[in-house]
């Protein structure tokens, strides 16, 4: 009798162990999966380790990600254009900026809209809003980046780009822009565009563009501006 309990004492002890010992395992590797989640970033595909036992959770886990990373895509776009917004072109400036990466900026404001919107109407804006992002989305090289940078004021950011062959992008965008079709009236841009130097940061780059789409602006409106630097004044 008495070797009968101690027999099933082991047997319970070791149960126990093996059980514990599994719990562990499994609660680890969760802990890897929620990591995973956490670090791997938008677009990569996660990597997600067996979990014997309970294989369904990973069906459940590949759909939560698949959300996280839809709702991350949602967070970087603008609803009316499905163009990038200014949270993420902020970002990927700062990201540029970092790297030391020369880059130019362009951007791009519809002349005239609150006159355009008072006339036709706000959804009529909105319409003339897409068709202007989709010149944009066309019109942009593969590696060109284009995005809602406010109401009616767009930003292109590109990438290893020099002033010339960026000027000429942004030349045959205010074109196309001014050879939109909408039912209401002919529409046009004015762009200002800036050239990454040694030095200078997202915030001096954006300032920058801004000061020639104001000269474009004060120039008449409808053509290209760029923002030139004073040259270094000689050492008296
Ligand atoms: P300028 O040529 O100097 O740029 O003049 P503008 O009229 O384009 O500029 P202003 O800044 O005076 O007006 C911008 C207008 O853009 C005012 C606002 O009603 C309109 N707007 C901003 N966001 C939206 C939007 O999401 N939809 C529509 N339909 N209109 C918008
Ligand atoms: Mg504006
Ligand atoms: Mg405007």
């Amino acid at each position: 009798m008495m070797m009968g309990l101690l027999l099933s004492l082991v047997m319970f002890i070791l149960v126990a162990v093996i059980f514990h010992q599994r719990l562990e395992n499994t609660i680890g590797m969760l802990v890897q999966v929620v990591r995973q989640l956490r670090v791997t970033p938008p677009g990569q595909p996660l990597i997600i380790p067996r979990i014997p036992g309970i294989e369904e959770l990973e069906d459940e886990i590949t759909l939560i990600s698949d959300q996280m990373q839809a709702e991350s895509e949602k967070a970087q776009r603008d609803a009316l254009t499905g163009l990038y917004n200014r949270r993420y072109m902020d970002t990927l400036l700062s990201e540029l900026h970092q790297q030391h990466s020369p880059y130019v900026l362009a951007i791009i404001d519809i002349d005239h809209f609150k006159r355009f919107n008072d006339t036709f109407g706000h959804p009529a804006g909105d319409e003339l809003l897409k068709q202007v992002a989709e010149v944009l989305k066309r019109s942009a090289r593969a590696y060109d980046v284009p995005a809602r940078y406010g109401g009616e004021e767009f930003a292109l950011l590109l990438p290893n780009t020099g002033l010339e062959e960026a000027l000429r992008v942004a030349e045959r965008l205010r074109q196309q822009i001014s050879a939109i079709i909408n039912p209401y009236a002919p529409i046009t841009a004015s762009l200002g565009v800036a050239a990454y130097r040694h030095g200078s940061s997202p915030a001096t780059l954006l300032y920058e563009a801004d000061a020639a789409l104001y000269q474009a602006k004060q120039g008449g409106r409808n053509r290209v501006e760029v923002y030139r630097p004073e040259p270094p004044q000689e050492a008296a």
